[in-house]
């Protein structure tokens, strides 16, 4: 018997996700593995999105090392079912390199005090104490990451530990930044939680997202999204280097897209549509326009861009680190990975490389700068850090990524809402992602959008349920 499934497949590219990342690809498989005929459409030449894993030369590294966690064991299940069970559990192990000196991340009390001395640490802890009693007596809300740092440890723990890092991440002051970022980071953490762990038996424990193991592929994040696309080849078609330069809509649903490949334009109707590409560029392909006000708050959302210097190194191995970070505002990177940390099979035998992150905008000197100049400024700055010789350098890499982090700043919500309410009305539509919601998304709570957005889907055709998956409730919910 036909299902209606079967009868639409023969009518229509029944399902086209825009964007081949986490999201988009769960979402294809999970359609796929409900008899939909999918066309996914992916700009870059490989899938994975933000989460794949580049290979160069013998080397592999993600951009900027992606570890696995989730709550959800249907989605662990899945990952390890698309990785046959290749999966390695990792210690991490990180640390605070400040003032030529390491701290533990998550900060350690025991560690920051013997580090620190007497004075600073009495600062600290004194600040954090008048902190509390401030509160107690006035009520007031946190709004910008400042406010919730400082309500939490104290003011001189947030000039230490969290202004520089967080304004050389975001690129804006401390007090512009929504505080959800790192309310979401460090949920259920504040300096009274880790005095009181620090001296107590349950010391070792840690809060979900600074959690001291991950879930990691041994050939790096990247396989999660090979996988993936694997599945989704079998039944469906997966088009790389293709950009989505149009949307057409009429009364209230998509009816086509246009993209671009090296062969030329051509449009693609569909009969349901999954976004992950970025919300800000939804609103501006769609044909026609949407009203002003809609541009207009798309405009003003804005992204924090990457670029990944990636230098390889004559050495077994240089750090014993999941991952460094460099706050100090006169270095020009922010953070630092060693792959074969994560997984030996990241680098060849006898050699090593370090991973480096420049947080940026595209309007910045630094994203023009030329790949030599950026490779000689990285390996110099390491030296003068004392984590390698220049000499024992041989080769380098550098990537650029755009739109890495949506930038929450403390009015982005207004805005992300506006644009959501407006793209609500195609009902043939579903905004998943972390660009595509424009949401804090690590990989997992990508993968699940693009589950739910595929679950939906099925089940308006099943005349099960009309439901459109809840885009800003999912969001928020996030830990
Ligand atoms: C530095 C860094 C470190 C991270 N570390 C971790 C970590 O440790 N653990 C973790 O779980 N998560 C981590 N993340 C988050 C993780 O990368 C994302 O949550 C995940 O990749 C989001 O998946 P997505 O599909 O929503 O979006 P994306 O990965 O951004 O995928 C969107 C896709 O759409 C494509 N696209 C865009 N425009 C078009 C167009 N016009 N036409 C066609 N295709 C288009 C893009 O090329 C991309 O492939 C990190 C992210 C960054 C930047």
């Amino acid at each position: 018997m036909q299902t209606a499934m079967d009868v639409l497949n023969t009518q229509f590219n029944y399902a086209v996700i825009l964007g081949g990342g986490p999201s988009g690809l769960a979402a294809g498989y999970a359609l796929s593995e409900a008899g939909s005929n999918v066309l996914l459409i992916e700009r870059q030449a490989r899938v994975g999105g933000l989460a794949r894993t580049i290979e160069h030369h013998g080397f592999r590294f993600d951009l900027g090392g992606h570890r696995f966690i989730t709550g959800n064991k249907q989605l662990e299940n899945l990952v390890r079912e698309i990785l046959r069970g290749e999966l390695l559990e990792v210690d991490r192990s990180s640390k605070i390199l400040l003032d030529g000196k390491f701290y533990d991340y998550p900060i350690t009390v025991r560690n920051a005090l013997s580090r620190l001395g007497l004075r600073k640490s009495t600062r600290i802890v004194a600040d954090y104490l008048s902190e509390q009693v401030r509160r107690r007596f006035t009520k007031t809300t946190a709004i910008s990451l400042e406010d919730w740092v400082v309500q939490h440890f104290g003011r001189s723990l947030f000039e230490l530990f969290f202004k520089e890092y967080s304004e050389k991440v975001w690129g804006v002051p401390c007090d512009r930044i929504a505080r959800e970022w790192v309310a979401r980071r460090i949920k259920g953490l504040s300096l009274g939680v880790a005095i009181k762990t620090a001296f107590s038996r349950a010391g070792s424990q840690r809060v979900r997202t600074l959690s001291s193991q991950f879930l990691y592929p041994p050939l790096g994040i990247g396989q999660i999204c090979d996988g993936l696309k694997a599945r989704i080849d079998k039944v469906g078609q997966v088009m790389t280097d293709t950009a989505v330069i149009g949307i057409n809509h009429a009364d209230n649903r998509i009816q086509s897209i246009i993209v671009k490949d090296a062969g030329g334009v051509q449009g693609y109707p569909g009969y349901e549509f999954i976004s992950s590409i970025p919300l800000t560029l939804v609103v501006q392909l769609m044909n026609p326009q949407p009203p002003a006000e809609i541009l207009q708050a798309a405009a003003s959302l804005r992204f924090r861009d990457l670029i990944v210097v990636t230098v390889m190194i004559n050495r077994e191995r240089v750090t014993d680190q999941t991952w460094i970070y460099v706050p100090d505002s006169t270095i020009p990177f922010g953070r630092i990975h060693e792959p074969k940390n994560w997984s030996a099979r990241m680098a060849p035998h006898g050699k090593t490389h370090l991973v480096v992150e420049y947080f940026c905008f595209k309007e910045d000197d630094i994203w023009t700068a030329t790949d030599t100049a950026l490779a000689q400024r990285t390996v110099r700055e390491l030296s003068e850090l004392g984590i390698l010789e220049p000499e024992e350098v041989y080769d380098s890499i550098v990537l650029r990524v755009p739109n890495a982090y949506p930038l929450f700043d403390v009015d982005y919500i207004e805005k992300q809402q506006c644009i959501v309410e407006y793209l609500d009305r195609f009902t043939n539509l579903e905004l998943v992602g972390r660009g595509g919601q424009f949401e804090y998304y690590n990989t997992d709570h990508a993968m699940e959008s693009g589950i739910a957005a595929a679950e939906a889907i099925i089940a308006r055709i099943d005349g099960t349920v009309a439901v459109r998956t809840p885009v800003l409730a999912a969001g928020r919910a996030r830990t």
